[in-house]
């Protein structure tokens, strides 16, 4: 008993030893629990997928026919991301989004499919996700950028589409010139979901391809002129000319903007065609596309650590 009085008298009488171990434990708890913390969520994180595109083109539809596994139901409008978690076979990466992976007692590869906000004010919810560090912490392994094939002949709707989309292209570019951390970024590939074929005024595949790798070039194009008048190249020095190729999608300087020049930036982007509703081919190339991008990346994972 005397032993913890003299104990509480020690520590409780101002001194230089108890105002430094007082200290220490102040400074350096949340610091061990911070490690703690991060090192252990590190390997419950899933891989993550995330849908984005512009408000209309059917992120909302797909999200909740994959969620369903194929049951039709009502979309609602999305306001903030919202995920849902689903399986690919590892066996084959080939199973369709309707199996039950669980039920069928095969070994799955689980994701979150992160759908985000297409209206204006809202992008900035994917955009976070796109830096290089929302990508580590997401683990990031592709994203699909839905389109609305029918309505892209429209002008409106074709600049609106791809000026989300030279966002998001522009982002996954920028990280791969951000590597100020000492994790080096990872191929993250594009697939452009041209929505809408069961209508009789959607574009095929290739023609989405043109018409958004011409719209890219107009907007790369107008945004580099814009620089210009701004007076950014005024100065003539490095830095300035640094900036302008920052905001240059794809290979700086190139007359043309072509999808290929993403793959300097390690991002392959794919067009592939199908719906959601009504008769056509439906999503079972998408989900193909995603299945073999965990697939192909849970290998690679087995294979380092081998
Ligand atoms: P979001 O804003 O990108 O989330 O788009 P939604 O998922 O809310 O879809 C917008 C509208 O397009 C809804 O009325 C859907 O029913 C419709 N839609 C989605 N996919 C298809 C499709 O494959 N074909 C047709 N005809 N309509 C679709």
């Amino acid at each position: 008993m005397d032993a913890l009085k003299h104990f509480v008298e020690l520590i409780m009488t101002p001194s230089a030893p108890v105002f430094i171990i007082g200290g220490l434990i102040v400074l350096l708890v949340p610091i061990l629990m911070h490690l703690w913390v991060t090192k252990s969520t590190t390997y419950t994180v899933l891989p993550s997928v995330l849908l984005t595109g512009p408000s209309g083109a059917g992120k909302t539809s797909l999200h909740t026919l994959l969620e369903r596994r194929g049951s039709p139901s009502e979309t609602h409008t999305s306001q903030t991301w919202s995920a849902v978690e689903l399986a690919v076979s590892e066996d084959d990466g080939a199973s369709s989004f309707r199996d039950d992976l669980d039920a069928g007692g095969k070994t799955a590869s689980k994701f979150l499919l992160v759908d985000t906000p297409g209206h204006g004010k809202l992008r900035h919810y994917a955009h976070g996700r796109l830096t290089l560090e929302g990508t580590q912490s997401t683990r990031l392994k592709a994203v699909v950028f839905v389109v609305d094939a029918a309505a892209l002949a429209e002008p409106d709707v074709l600049a609106d589409t791809a000026s989300y989309l030279y966002d998001v292209l522009l982002a996954l570019q920028r990280r791969i010139g951000n590597t100020s951390t000492s994790k080096a970024p990872y191929a993250i590939p594009l697939l452009i979901a041209a929505n809408k074929t069961d209508l009789f005024t959607a574009l095929p595949a290739k023609l989405v391809r043109t018409s958004l790798e011409r719209e890219l070039g107009r907007i790369r194009r107008t945004r580099s002129k814009g620089l210009l008048d701004s007076g950014a190249d005024a100065s003539g020095d490095m830095a300035a000319g640094g900036d302008d190729a920052d905001d240059w999608l794809g290979e700086y300087g190139s007359a043309e903007f072509k999808f290929d020049q993403m793959r300097e930036f390690d991002t392959e982007v794919d067009v592939i065609s199908g719906n959601i509703t009504g008769d056509g081919p439906g999503v079972d190339a998408w989900w193909s596309w995603i299945g073999s991008r965990i697939t192909a990346w849970q290998g690679d994972r087995k294979h380092a650590k081998n």
